[in-house]
């Protein structure tokens, strides 16, 4: 059996074949379109680029509204917001779930991943911005509307930095790959990725080494709170910021304990993903494969 993964991202759409161990058989990338028709067309290509799957998955940035079967808000790709997508891939994909980026790939971790090993897990996504899921015993909460989840809003620093959703010091604002950038900018003037920065922290360099210490914190504080919420059995860390978790680990355990008194005594283990680039392909798989409501 074969299982067909589809990730829409800000600027890429990667699909592929994923077989039922999480092995990513084949797979394509297309740069993601400007308009709701160019998407159209490019789904319907991905439908005939893979032969002999099973189930379709399908994982979109944005705010999801599982009741309306359509994104409500996506900063990263605005045609999409209110447009019918339910009805679109339903048209071209008879059967195929959607869901946003991050509870699909909190199934992904979930089926194929390093959540495999426990009932429940806290699953963190950190990129540009952060998301996430909360695995619950064979299900992700997705809330009422299916927005549970946004927790790269929730506040964490009052003294932060605006965040473009209305409020001040999100915790995406503070511990994103985002945020790195910026804090690296105004520290060097220097306007560099995310894998360029940690690079040069690799290297030795100061201000490298010290932004990702701050990320690292602010990523430990955001996480506490959701421990003493959730109380997880384990947390995993997926997203960019995961292939640098080496150089953050030690602030975020500083920062998990100066805010949260659960984890100083619950301590549930923290990995990072072992998923890189097919993350996306592998949690929309997951998700057309087992995913639930
Ligand atoms: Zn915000």
């Amino acid at each position: 059996m074969k299982l067909l993964g589809i990730d829409i991202g800000g600027t890429d759409i990667d699909a592929g074949l994923v077989s039922p161990d999480g092995e990513v058989l084949e797979s394509k990338t297309w740069p993601t379109p400007f308009t709701l028709l160019d998407l159209e067309r490019i789904l319907r290509e991905i439908k005939h680029s893979f032969n002999d799957y099973a189930t379709v998955g399908i994982g979109i940035p944005g705010l999801w509204d599982e009741r309306l079967r359509r994104i409500r808000y996506a900063p990263n790709i605005a045609f999409l917001e209110e447009a019918p997508m339910g009805d679109i891939v339903e048209g071209i994909f008879p059967g195929a779930r959607v869901h946003n980026d991050a509870t699909v790939s909190t199934w992904g971790e979930a089926i194929f991943g390093n959540g495999k090993e426990f009932e429940s897990f806290l699953m963190i996504t950190v990129g540009t911005g952060i998301g996430g899921g909360f695995y619950y015993k064979g299900e992700v909460l997705t809330g009422l509307n299916g927005f549970a989840g946004e927790i790269g809003h929730i506040p964490v620093n009052p003294n932060g930095t605006e965040c473009g959703c209305g409020s001040r010091g999100c915790w995406e604002t503070e511990a994103s790959v985002k945020a790195l950038r910026r804090k690296y900018r105004q520290r060097t003037g220097r306007d560099l990725s995310g894998e360029e920065i940690a690079l040069r922290a690799r290297q030795g360099e100061g201000e490298a080494l010290q932004v990702m210490r701050e990320i690292g914190y602010w990523l430990g504080i955001g996480l506490g709170s959701l421990i003493n919420i959730l109380d997880p059995p384990a947390v995993v860390i997926g997203g960019g910021l995961s292939l640098s978790f080496d150089l953050i680990e030690d602030s975020m355990y500083e920062g998990l304990r100066d805010s949260s008194y659960v984890y100083r005594y619950s301590r549930p283990p923290i990995l990072p993903s072992r998923f890189r680039k097919k993350a996306g392909i592998l949690g929309a798989a997951a998700y057309g494969w087992k995913g639930k409501g």
